[in-house]
């Protein structure tokens, strides 16, 4: 075993560009014990955690608002609606699109990417279609295409990543044609933190007249994000991984998509006029938003993005990249540990596994340590494919997390290959 030392000096203080010890302040649950030790939590991937801002406006408005929005004439379903509105319109500001209208709230990332599958893709694809996705793709951006394909017979193709883990962009530029129908990619990949030109993907499915959909639960924490530059027609994201709360995400798409395509559930709120012989629908966003919504959930999410904004999505970036360069020198000086994922271009994902320790051990022994990080294959079976493994151990990074905590890292990974070797 080698590299038992710090490889890594914290940087001075005031260096960084976020002061994360005010910044950590806010997170209550960051400051608590696990099995005796200070929490390190490093599975900012899976799920972040949330800051007393939007803790307090959850709370909020389940306290002194709560009421359904838009159906009401009375002043607490008013107030709901003007704070559930007031959210998308936070969210539109966040991912640069221009129309309020064009952010349909969703669960999640996941929701998003189904909703796209069902009301556009399902009726409007056939057999000489084509989808053109990645190698490095969550599940949920591969399952919800396969569904198309046994429903429509339109045809998948894969773009592989080479052997660090990008995407090869020639590789993409061939698979798409005249046939492709959809490019759809993830802007950062949870698996190996790779991140993808969405731009360029972008402009070469609009060359080929393709519609392009965006994964972007992993780059929302962590980048600036802005769909209108990007020139994308559909953006997924999941509010959990960006401090808010769970079961809330957006889909954003390009107004005249959206209004040209069929509703994804049926039921209240999406309806203009209904009798038994006919029902119309609403208009946007209401067309794709049928039943009580998530009115808390995207209350929080306002917050969070809020939050993320008020911190400033460029100093998140270069903090995160510095706590990413300081775990990756940290594991790579560790002789057994090999690193998957080395892309030039990454953001906040660490993935590696031990020679001969199974990830999951190596994950519990972390975790009595106090560290949390995840081990599995992350929703990317075929990236752990790609790499001939089961599962990896993946560190994930965050705004709050520390230089500092990347030697608790390999502390405990270190103790990890004591114990097993
Ligand atoms: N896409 C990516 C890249 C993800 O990392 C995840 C979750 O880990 C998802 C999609 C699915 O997100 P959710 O489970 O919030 O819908």
């Amino acid at each position: 075993m080698s590299g038992s030392g710090s490889v890594v000096e914290p940087p001075p203080p005031g260096s960084s560009p976020l002061d994360v010890d005010e910044i950590r302040a806010e997170f209550p649950a960051l400051d608590q014990q696990v099995h005796g030790r200070d929490l390190v939590y490093l599975d900012n991937a899976a799920t972040a955690h949330k800051p007393n801002r939007v803790i307090d406006a959850v709370r909020e408005h389940d306290r002194a608002t709560n009421a359904n929005v838009h159906r009401g004439v009375h002043a607490l379903s008013q107030r709901a609606t003007d704070a559930f509105e007031e959210a998308r319109d936070t969210t539109r500001a966040f991912l640069g699109a221009e129309d309020p209208e064009e952010i349909i709230w969703t669960r999640g990332t996941t929701e998003a990417i189904n909703l796209v599958a069902d009301a556009w893709a399902r009726r409007e694809l056939g057999p000489d279609d084509e989808i053109v996705l990645t190698e490095l793709e969550h599940h949920s951006n591969i399952v919800p295409w396969q569904r198309v394909r046994e429903e429509t017979g339109a045809r998948l193709r894969v773009v592989p990543i080479d052997d660090d883990g990008a995407v090869e962009m020639d590789a993409l530029e061939d698979a798409v044609g005249p046939d492709t129908a959809l490019v759809t990619l993830a802007h950062v990949s949870n698996a190996l933190g790779t991140v993808n030109d969405v731009h360029a993907a972008t402009e070469i499915a609009h060359d080929a007249d393709a519609l392009a959909l965006v994964d972007g639960a992993q780059a929302v924490p962590h980048m600036d994000v802005d769909v209108q530059d990007i020139g994308c027609d559909f953006y997924a994201f999941s509010g959990h991984k960006v401090y808010g709360p769970t079961g809330i995400g957006a889909l954003y798409g390009r107004r005249e998509l959206l209004e040209e395509m069929q509703p994804y559930q049926a039921g209240g709120e999406m309806i203009r006029q209904v009798t038994f012989e006919e029902t119309t629908y609403a208009c946007l966003p209401a067309k794709f938003e049928a039943g009580t919504p998530n009115i808390t959930g995207a209350v929080g999410l306002g917050h969070a993005l809020d939050f993320v904004t008020d911190h400033g999505r460029d100093s998140i970036r270069a903090h995160e990249d510095r706590v990413l360069s300081a775990a990756t020198e940290r594991l790579a000086a560790i002789d057994e540990v090999e690193i998957l994922g080395t892309a030039e271009d990454k953001a906040s994902v660490l993935s590696f596994v031990i020679e001969d320790v199974h990830p999951h051990d190596v994950g519990t022994v972390l975790d009595r340590e106090g560290v949390a990080i995840r081990a599995g294959h992350h929703c990317t079976q075929p990236v752990m494919d790609k790499f001939g493994v089961a599962a990896t151990c993946r560190a994930s990074f965050a705004m709050y997390n520390t230089v500092e905590e990347t030697e608790a890292l390999a502390d405990a990974v270190r103790e990890a290959i004591e114990i097993f070797h």
